[in-house]
Formats: C-alpha cells, sequence, structure tokens
C-alpha cells in the first residue's frame, strides 16, 4: 500500500500535483461509498433474519452453530448463546441422528436440501416437526465454508393436516350423503353415501347443479334454501323430497348450512342428506293405524253413549239412585273416551298435512255454553266460574275451537285438585276476541313451558306420574290456533296454578 502511495513523479516538484491529489480523494470517497452500501446491506439483512417466523441458523462444515437468530431461539427454545460455538446435532432425536451426515455430504457435493420435513428436539425435550431448507455457504473462491440451514415449525400444519384426513375419512365412511356446493348450486364435493343414495357418481355430480336432484314442484326450495343461508341462518332437519339418478322419490332430511372463509364470507354450502323413507313409511303406517283404529272406535262410542243417555234419564225417572250413579259414571268416561279419539283422529290428519278448517260464523257463548254443559254434567270435582264476554260471532271452525276448549278445560281439570276454582274467561278487544282459562293447579316448570306444545310432549314430575295421558292436547289445540292465525300462550307458577289463553279475529269475515 505504502509503495503506491509513494508520489510518483517526485523529479516535476516537490509536491503532489493537484490532480492527483483530487483523484486519491475520488478514490477513496468511492471505497468510503461502497463500505457504507455493504454495511447498509449487511444491517438489512440482519433485520430481515432476526424479524423472521423461520428459525435461520448457519453452522460450519462440523455441525458447529456460528449463528442462530430469534425464531429460532423462540422455536427451539435455546438462546443464541447457548447455541453459538455448541454441535447442531443437540437437536437431532436419537432416531435421527444419521440424517446429519446425509445432510452434510449432499452439501459438500454442491447441492442444497430443500423442503425436508423432519422431526427435532426442542430444549424442553419436545418433538417438533420441522421443514427444512439447507445450502451451502461459498467463499468468493467458490469452495464451502459453511452450511445456511431455515427451519420452519410445521407442528400446527401437520396437525392440521391430521384432522383434515380424519374428516375426510369420516365423510367418506358416513351413512349419510355430505355434498358440498357453491353458491350457484354447483356440486364440489360428493360423497360415498351421496352416491349410494343417490344413485350418481362423484364424477357424474361434481361440476354439476345440485337441481338435478329436485323435483319439478320443488324446485324454489333451492333458491329459499340458498336465500335463508345467506342472511346467516342455518337450514335443519328440513324434510323434503329428491329425485335418484333412476327417477326414484325419496324422502330426505337435509341439513344445510353455510361455509365461511376466515373472514366470514359465505363461500359456499354444505349439505347433509339423510334417507329417511323408510321412517317416513313406517310413519304412515302408524299413521294410517291410529286413523282407522279411531274411526272405528268412534262409530260404536257415540252409540253406547246415545244407549247410557238413554238408560240414564230412565233411572232418573224410576228414581233408581244406584243405576243413576253408576250411569252418570259409565257417560263420563265415555265422553273421555270420545275426546280421546277426536284427539287421535285430528293428529293423523296433521300429520298428513290433511287437517283443514271447516269455516263458520257463529255465536262464541253459544259454543262457550255448549262445552261448559258437557263438562258440567261429567265434572263436579271443581267449581267452574264462566266469565263471558258481549254476544260475539266469529268465523272459525266451530267443532275444532270447541275441541280446543274441551281440552283447555279438562287439562285445567286434570291437573288441579279437586275443590279448587277454574275461570274461563272470554274478552272482547276490538276486533278480536281473548279466551282464557285460569286454574289454581300444580303449575308448570318454567323449563317445560316452551316444550308443552310439542307432539307427545308431558312434563315429567312425580305428581304427574298418576295423571294420564298422550301429550297431544296441548299439540293439537296450538296446531288448531295457529290454523286460524292466532297463537296459544301460557303463564304458570308452580304450586300457584296456570293461565291458558288464545286470540282469535272477531266478527264473520
Ligand atoms: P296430556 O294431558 O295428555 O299429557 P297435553 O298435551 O294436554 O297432554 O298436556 C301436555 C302436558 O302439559 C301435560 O302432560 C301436563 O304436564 C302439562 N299441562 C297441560 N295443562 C296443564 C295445566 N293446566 N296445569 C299443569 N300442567 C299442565
Amino acid at each position: 500500500m505504502q509503495e503506491t502511495n509513494k508520489p510518483q513523479n517526485e523529479g516535476s516538484g516537490q509536491q503532489r500535483s493537484e490532480q492527483e491529489m483530487s483523484a486519491e480523494i475520488k478514490g477513496q470517497e468511492i471505497l468510503i461509498a461502497k463500505l457504507r452500501l455493504a454495511e447498509e446491506r449487511s444491517a438489512m439483512l440482519a433485520a430481515i433474519v432476526d424479524s423472521s417466523d423461520d428459525a435461520i441458523i448457519s453452522k460450519d462444515l462440523n455441525g458447529f452453530v456460528t449463528s442462530w437468530n430469534a425464531a429460532a431461539e423462540r422455536i427451539f427454545g435455546y438462546s443464541a448463546a447457548e447455541m453459538i460455538g455448541t454441535s447442531i446435532t443437540k437437536l437431532i432425536p436419537t432416531d435421527r441422528t444419521e440424517e446429519e451426515s446425509l445432510i452434510l455430504s449432499k452439501l459438500r457435493r454442491g447441492e442444497r436440501v430443500q423442503y425436508f420435513h423432519t422431526k427435532r428436539l426442542t430444549k424442553s425435550g419436545a418433538l417438533i416437526d420441522v421443514s427444512l431448507t439447507i445450502s451451502p455457504v461459498k467463499d468468493q473462491k467458490g469452495s464451502i465454508i459453511g452450511v445456511s440451514k431455515i427451519a420452519r415449525d410445521i407442528t400446527d400444519l401437520i396437525e392440521a393436516e391430521k384432522q383434515s384426513a380424519m374428516l375426510s375419512a369420516i365423510v367418506s365412511y358416513s351413512d349419510d350423503a355430505i355434498i358440498s356446493k357453491d353458491l350457484n348450486s354447483i356440486v364440489t364435493s360428493w360423497n360415498n353415501a351421496a352416491e349410494r343414495i343417490f344413485g350418481y357418481t362423484a364424477a357424474e355430480m361434481i361440476g354439476q347443479s345440485i337441481v338435478k336432484l329436485i323435483p319439478p314442484d320443488r324446485l324454489q326450495e333451492e333458491p329459499n334454501i340458498i336465500a335463508r343461508l345467506k342472511s346467516g341462518q342455518r337450514v335443519d332437519h328440513f324434510e323434503t323430497k329428491r329425485l335418484t339418478k333412476y327417477g326414484k322419490l325419496l324422502d330426505v332430511s337435509l341439513t344445510i348450512s353455510p361455509v365461511m372463509d376466515l373472514t366470514g364470507r359465505i363461500i359456499g354450502i354444505s349439505k347433509i342428506a339423510r334417507d329417511i323413507t323408510d321412517k317416513k313409511q313406517e310413519e304412515q303406517r302408524k299413521n294410517d293405524f291410529i286413523a282407522i283404529v279411531s274411526h272405528e272406535l268412534k262409530t260404536p262410542l257415540t252409540s253406547m253413549r246415545s244407549y247410557i243417555q238413554l238408560a240414564l234419564s230412565k233411572a232418573v225417572k224410576g228414581s233408581d239412585n244406584f243405576t243413576e250413579n253408576l250411569l252418570k259414571r259409565a257417560e263420563t268416561q265415555t265422553g273421555k273416551m270420545t275426546t280421546l279419539i277426536q284427539d287421535f283422529l285430528n293428529l293423523s290428519r296433521l300429520e298428513e298435512g290433511k287437517m283443514s278448517l271447516n269455516l263458520s260464523a257463529f255465536y262464541l257463548a253459544e259454543l262457550m255454553e255448549e262445552v261448559l254443559g258437557d263438562i258440567l254434567t261429567l265434572t263436579t270435582s271443581h267449581q267452574i266460574n264462566y266469565e263471558p264476554c258481549a254476544e260475539v260471532s266469529i268465523t272459525a271452525d266451530r267443532e275444532k275451537i270447541g275441541q280446543v276448549l274441551t281440552n283447555l278445560l279438562g287439562n285445567a281439570i286434570k291437573y288441579s285438585p279437586e275443590g279448587s276454582a277454574i275461570i274461563v274467561r272470554c274478552m272482547l278487544n276490538k276486533e278480536s276476541v281473548q279466551f282464557s282459562v285460569i286454574d289454581q293447579g300444580y303449575g308448570i316448570p318454567v323449563a317445560d313451558q316452551a316444550r308443552l306444545f310439542e307432539r307427545f310432549y308431558r312434563v315429567d314430575t312425580e305428581r304427574q306420574h298418576h295423571v294420564s295421558g298422550f301429550g297431544i292436547g296441548l299439540y293439537l289445540v296450538s296446531e288448531i290456533i295457529k290454523l286460524h292465525g292466532g297463537e296459544i300462550k301460557v303463564q304458570s307458577e308452580l304450586g300457584k296454578g296456570s293461565a291458558f289463553s288464545f286470540v282469535l279475529p272477531a266478527g264473520p269475515e
């Protein structure tokens, strides 16, 4: 250096020329700029290495660690101070020790090792899944002087992969058809059960519209379902019919949910379809049976009731108290049977979707008095207070409203102690009339109140065990009131009593 810095042109004067000096200064400035650039670049690289989510490690050809970034510290638990200068084999599980020499020999041949999935040990002894990318570090002459290693913790990824493999096994072995489709109703996946139930293979259905399965008279269901899903709702146990490849109509129960991306945007639809044809046929047989039996029982029961009434009036005339008493009891029992049979007939009509209203305009007070008259001749155990409303005519199904009142009053008697009072109240509002049946009975636990109107639902309390019933009365009451555009409501307190009420529009239509 000193040699080259010596002034070359000493003969021409003691001082270096100005030209020479400015060239030298320029040369130094360029050098400084280059050094600064290199420094900046290296600072930037260091920052990248430091802030990386992946462990970035370098080691020499003997496997001794020469650098260790923050992510390496986070992933493996060792600090840089603990690792630099020690062997990387610390991280390698005993059953994988040969991996290191294999990797090094590859690197010596100048090859890279990319996305190598393996397991490594952390400081706490936990085994983690990692993906390694390892490259040789070369000097300016191209000789390998070390190794750089990028390790990504893929434990969560592997776990997610396992879960997804498990889910896809569940989907393929499910007995229910599991189908996914996009928002245009195009099928995107189709499992084995879908193939078995609907007859189409996955190849035949994927990419095709689901509409292929919908019978022509139910095509509107698809846009309705999609609209419900778009508004964030699920469709649960929707019973409908679908067509198989061979044109057979199946009864299916569908559960349909939106599939969302991480931002909550709906990107598709998943559908679980269960073939309920057998269940439906079974229900149908049961319904037919109930309908036939109830119908067949109704006629002889009606004649029995008239014979009992005839005999009763004879006993009354003949002042035969003993027979009169027995016949009254017989009449009470036939009355109960008539209500029960009527309930069963209505239940099967409802199930068939065949319950229709036979509307007529009639006077409410008249119907109330009829029902009360019937009940009062049969029941003396309770004190029934009737609070009539102003004379009003309503348009409704007279027989069915009569049944509603009979059921509500029957329940008030059944579920309250002998001697207690029952109020039957009618209130006329502007354009509607409200009925209430209020008892001072056992009351209904709050938890049961919401389910009272379900088919076959009975409250399971000690007190009720000796009260017979099928749990269909309130279901029918609620369905009949709904068919009339009204709603039945209950208010009840345990030990105090219950009030059932409903509202119907007043006046002829
Ligand atoms: P059932 O009386 O045949 O059991 P319902 O459908 O008429 O069937 O009534 C369903 C259930 O509701 C009854 O089992 C009873 O537990 C309860 N319930 C109905 N009415 C009353 C009432 N007035 N007081 C207390 N519990 C009642």
